[in-house]
């Protein structure tokens, strides 16, 4: 594996991994790699291409200091974790390498942006597709392999690759998560004991709405966002959102439609901001 820090070298390496004629799956993150991170590298190995990852905590999309500042870091479990797992490049640039002096330029997709997560972090998405959209022109991979955890922004990044007619396949990876249901995510490592206990919230309410709609029958999302607070009010848990909505659109819906729907939660458990979701 090739540890690369500057975009003429990532460029060069990515050039000659393309040259073989197989495929080139990228996986973007920020680093603090759990078993999450490491199902995206294994599909994208699972492609039967090469594979870059990449570690940036991308300063332009986060709404907060405090949040960013105390972002987890840790680069050398990171950088083995992808030795280990067999990554063919892993391309750490530095915030400067990225956005040197006088940049400018942004990216922004609409109003797909300003809901959910858009509304409590103004400016989130416009940060995410910017960067998203400089790595992939860096290292210009066939496939662009992403989580479900993510749910917004996996829709948006689809739009926005349509929209610019980017020539790369979007690949969506399911969520990963520990044995008692909790999505994985680089967060949870700031969450204390109890407060990883009181999370788990979140994913009960998400299964009892799989509940009310498959067992019970319950389409109509007032009653079915009525048991995700329910669910999720205890102690430690602020619930921000949950939604019900259309799967392509993001538009709210009024009742669930089977085979297109996304139920998406976001709360703060303590001081750390926690997001699933459930396809239905
Ligand atoms: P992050 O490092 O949190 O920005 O995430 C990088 C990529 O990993 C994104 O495509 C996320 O959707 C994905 N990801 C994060 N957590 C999970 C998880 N628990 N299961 C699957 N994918 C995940």
């Amino acid at each position: 594996m090739e540890l690369i820090q500057q975009i003429g070298k990532m460029r060069a390496k990515a050039r000659a991994l393309q040259s073989t004629g197989k495929p080139l799956a990228f996986v973007p993150t920020m680093g603090a790699l759990h078993k999450g991170h490491l199902r995206l590298i294994e599909r994208a190995k699972g492609l039967g291409g090469s594979v870059v990852v990449s570690s940036f905590v991308n300063p332009m999309q986060f709404t907060n200091e405090q949040d960013l500042k105390n972002y987890p870091r840790d680069p050398a479990k990171d950088e083995k974790a992808c030795r280990d797992a067999g990554v063919d490049a892993y391309f750490v640039p530095s915030v400067e390498e990225i956005y040197p002096q006088g940049f400018l330029t942004s990216v922004n997709v609409g109003y797909l942006s300003t809901k959910y997560e858009g509304a409590s972090r103004p400016g989130h998405f416009r940060g995410v597709c910017t960067v998203v959209l400089k790595l992939l022109n860096i290292v210009r991979p066939t496939h662009l392999v992403l989580g479900l955890k993510d749910a917004q922004q996996f829709t948006i990044i689809q739009h926005m690759l349509d929209d610019l007619s980017m020539d790369v396949e979007l690949v969506g990876v399911p969520t990963v998560r520990d044995a008692d249901g909790l999505a994985l995510s680089s967060r949870n490592a700031l969450l204390t004991k109890d407060q990883r206990a009181a999370a788990l919230c979140i994913q009960r309410a998400l299964k009892r709405v799989h509940f009310l709609v498959k067992k019970q029958g319950i389409l109509h999302s007032g009653e079915l966002l009525q048991a995700i607070r329910s669910a999720t009010n205890t102690e430690h848990v602020t619930l921000d959102y949950a939604a019900i909505v259309n799967r392509t659109t993001l538009e709210p819906l009024d009742h669930v439609m089977r085979g297109g729907t996304y139920i998406l939660i976001a709360a703060k458990v303590g001081d750390v901001r926690l997001i699933d979701n459930t396809r239905i």
